[in-house]
């Protein structure tokens, strides 16, 4: 079925997993903590900087998982807050300014500085809302001080990027009233991808379009009742709660992974600027057809085989979506560390219905699913690919998602070819 012929349904006709009943699991779960999120915000916004705020545990995690930067002035970095007692809290409060106060001194060129909370006892004490406040105070207008959680209590770690977007929606400037409708896409994407949407809109004659995060603290877009917003990332509830309680609309469409996808967020902005039919075909259709031949050539070897997701990104269901319908894989079941079933309505109703849904995590007890339904294809967290590719079975690490750039047209070959890869390699050890 090509993808012209896709449009014409509407997702929301569709049931699929719409109305699948979810397994819901509370016990231990393998995540990361939401400070991983800083690996990728740090490079979006190009004159933020991040100061976590915790442990030497939380400067060993961004150290391993962000490297040093050796040829750029470092955007990240933790000032440790050790053991102390609540007596002691005013001078880790004094240390913290102290701290701010040499690294703004130091580095004319950060415009934006997050305080980064973590989940140390000690962290966890400090008022860290306040600090912002209070060294907005002294540094404004030059330096906007934000602060938001990335602390590993949370569900998972693509809440820190949550929680970072959430902390700038109150910055963002008003729309004037009687403003014309705007686009606002919303969730961290690499630039290669968001110059390629641009592009796309301008064509379609969508505009203005924003960006939330955007690349320069000074270009924040500015929201109002006129704001038509779309979610790029799936992870993004409060963010999205927050824009909507200051009138933005959320425009309803799976997320754009994949041609399907991609076609429908599309489709989804086009709809609401009142974009003409024929218009839309014409735009999309070559960059669409050949999105279409390009993930056409890994179908056959990959049609038919099974897939199992771990909860971990909050991807899983839009990735389950796309590997299901343009590759002909069968999810037997898909995790995700919280569903939010109005943000998935749309990707949920396209899943195949009979997949198992589940929320949250007992690892023990999933991980005992997992091997009585021996998948082809497991998508999980670091810390379970390790032992179960020693038992045999095709793991895909599910962070690499967040990294890589897989939204859009040109991308929806690269996001075929992130599953292609480890099942051919599983192939090869087995030949
Ligand atoms: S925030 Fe918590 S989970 Fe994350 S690195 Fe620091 S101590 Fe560990």
């Amino acid at each position: 079925m090509s993808t012209a012929i896709r449009t014409a349904q509407n997702p929301l006709d569709a049931t699929g997993c719409g109305d699948a009943p979810v397994l819901r699991e509370r016990g231990q779960r393998e995540v990361f903590c939401g400070l991983t999120g800083i690996i990728w915000l740090h490079r979006k916004i190009q004159d933020a900087f991040f100061l976590i705020v915790g442990s030497r545990t939380c400067a060993h995690l961004m150290q391993s998982a962000a490297g040093v930067m050796i040829f750029a002035e470092p955007r990240f970095a933790t000032a440790i807050i050790d053991d102390r007692d609540l007596a002691g809290l005013a001078d880790a409060n004094d240390e913290l300014d102290a701290v701010v106060d040499k690294l703004l001194d130091r580095r004319p060129d950060i415009k934006l500085l997050f305080l980064v909370g973590s989940c140390p006892s000690e962290v966890i004490k400090l008022d860290l809302s306040r600090a912002a406040s209070r060294l907005s105070r002294r540094f404004a207008p030059r330096v906007r001080i934000l602060n938001y959680s990335g602390s590993g209590i949370e569900t998972t770690f693509t809440q820190g990027e949550d929680n970072c977007l959430a902390s700038m929606v109150p910055e963002m400037p008003a729309s004037p009233a009687g403003a014309p409708a705007s686009l606002l896409v919303v969730g961290t994407l690499a630039d290669v991808v968001e110059d390629q949407l641009r592009r796309r809109f301008d064509e379609l004659g969508i505009g203005p379009v924003g960006f939330l995060p955007p690349r320069r603290a000074g270009e924040l877009p500015a929201v109002g009742p006129a704001t038509r917003m779309l979610l790029a990332q799936p992870y993004l509830a409060e963010t999205a709660r927050l824009l909507e309680e200051r009138g933005a609309q959320r425009l309803e469409a799976p997320f754009p992974l994949g041609v399907e996808g991609t076609t429908l967020w599309l489709k989804a902005a086009a709809d609401a600027f009142g974009v003409p039919a024929e218009r839309f075909e014409r735009v999309t259709e070559r960059p669409r057809q050949r999105a279409e031949a390009a993930v056409a050539r890994y179908r056959d070897t990959m049609a038919g085989l099974s897939v199992f997701f771990f909860p971990d990104s909050q991807l899983e269901i839009p990735l389950a979506r796309f590997l299901a319908r343009e590759l002909g894989m069968r999810p037997i079941e898909v995790g995700t560390p919280y569903l939010h079933r109005s943000h998935m309505a749309a990707d949920l109703a396209l899943l195949p219905s009979g997949t198992t849904l589940s929320e949250g995590q007992d690892v023990d007890r999933q991980l005992d699913r997992c091997h009585a339904a021996a998948p082809d294809l497991v998508v999980c967290g670091l810390g379970l690919a390790n032992p179960l590719e020693a038992a045999g079975l095709a793991t895909k690490w599910s962070i690499e998602l967040v990294f890589t750039p897989i939204q859009g047209y040109e991308q929806a070959a690269d996001l075929a070819e992130l599953f292609a890869r480890p099942l051919a390699r599983r192939r090869r050890l087995e030949v």
